[in-house]
């Protein structure tokens, strides 16, 4: 396929060819029989995906933003104490979401490419009462993964509802809702879910459920508010029809698809798979003398990398070429570091086979702008690493 690009952005990703047949079937009525069975169906696999049996999920028309402040806007109040834990520009958007929301807001800002000390965390959450705390799982802006237990574990110490923005990690890394105690965990359907933008993906956990119920004041957003979605969730799940605002019905059916893709290949092979392509990468930009955001491979996300130009190299031209080539990638989102480093998108139904072209198109281009790079430097420590895993895999399984 001569016109064929390959998408590798942090979001959207490119999609199953059946995620997009579905987005082209005969959209049916919203109360058809048939639908109500399908969102059904993905509000039960939203429990397993989230491994939380528990959970309350919510299907929203929407981004991911929206899901941020769907969880903003039911579970605070005007003058409630929030903790916002930012690893880059997504952690700042929380804290923006939660000031709209009147809530006193604390940010603690990792420096870029580190994550906040969780010392720092409890001795915040010691001194002051918090109602709520936000954190990013994957902030898609530097590529850097925090680990979200201890900090969920914090907040249960302190009686603090957590909020995780899932975005760009719910179907990538590992996500344990229940077990780790998150209050919310929420993403966009354009990232490692699968499935083209337009839908707000949440998962609310019984006593998020009950700090909402017992509010004292009214959701200031009539979209978001809770009380217009739970009868759905809840009807749908139940197999009845119901209406507060018109679903978005072909997402929904291409929902339901990618969730039993997800569903097959299981989430720990599938966050296996995430984890060892991302390795592999790495390691093959590393031999082409590229530095990273993250400062340690141990806070490094699975689901995308954001790596720096090396020095000399014009990042726009570097782009440029890859497109060219039919390779799209992201530049920087960092507005303090933007011009300087770029992204790559690694998620979903990502392969070995997408990340060699990425590698060698990557290759070309640098040795087409008279970046010294040896062709083939790049591909060979991605298979080199890859292999050292089958081997292992190997001995394991044989
Ligand atoms: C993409 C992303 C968002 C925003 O999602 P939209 O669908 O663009 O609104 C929020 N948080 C993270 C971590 C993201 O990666």
């Amino acid at each position: 396929m001569k016109g064929r690009k390959l998408l590798m952005i942090p979001g959207p990703i490119e999609f199953e060819p059946e995620v997009l047949h579905a987005m082209g079937r005969a959209t049916t009525s919203h109360v058809a029989p048939d639908f109500i069975e399908t969102f059904g169906t993905c509000i039960e696999l939203m429990r397993e995906v989230w491994r939380s049996p528990l959970g309350q999920p919510c299907i929203v028309a929407g981004t991911g933003t929206l899901a941020m402040d769907m969880a903003a806007a039911n579970l605070v109040e005007k003058d409630d104490r929030v903790l916002v834990i930012s690893t880059g520009y997504f952690g700042k958007r929380y804290k923006d979401i939660m000031d709209r929301y009147g809530a006193k807001t604390t940010i603690f800002e990792a420096p870029i490419g580190e994550t906040v000390d969780l010392d720092a965390i409890e001795n915040e959450l010691k001194t002051n009462t918090y109602k709520a705390l936000t954190l990013t799982h994957v902030d898609t802006s530097t590529g850097v993964r925090v680990d979200p237990e201890p900090i969920a574990k914090l907040a249960q110490k302190y009686n603090c509802l957590s909020i995780l923005d899932g975005v760009c990690s719910v179907a990538g890394e590992e996500i344990n809702q229940d077990d780790w105690g998150i209050d919310v965990i929420l993403t966009g359907s354009q990232k490692a879910i699968g499935v083209p933008p337009g839908l707000a993906l949440l998962v609310a956990s019984e006593k998020a459920m009950q700090v909402w119920e017992n509010r004292k004041t009214s959701v200031g957003s009539y979209y978001s508010d809770w009380n217009n979605w739970l009868p759905i969730m809840k009807a749908y799940e139940e197999r009845r029809p119901s209406y507060f605002g018109t679903p978005p019905v072909n997402l929904i059916v291409a929902l339901e698809i990618s969730l039993k893709i997800i569903q097959k290949e299981g989430m720990e092979t599938r966050v296996r798979r995430h984890r060892e392509l991302a390795r592999a990468f790495r390691a093959g930009l590393a031999a082409l003398k590229f530095d990273f955001l993250p400062k340690s491979n141990e806070i490094s996300a699975n689901t995308l990398t954001a790596a720096y130009y090396p020095e000399g190299v014009d990042g726009s031209a570097l782009l440029a070429k890859l497109s060219k080539d039919g390779v799209i990638l992201a530049g920087g989102l960092l507005p303090e570091l933007k011009k300087s480093y770029f992204r790559i998108g690694h998620m979903g139904s990502v392969s070995s086979n997408d990340l060699i072209a990425v590698l060698s198109s990557l290759e070309r281009s640098l040795i087409e702008l008279g970046h010294p790079v040896k062709p083939g430097e790049g591909l060979q420590a991605f298979q080199k690493d890859l292999l050292k895993l089958s081997v292992t895999h190997s001995k394991i399984t044989g």
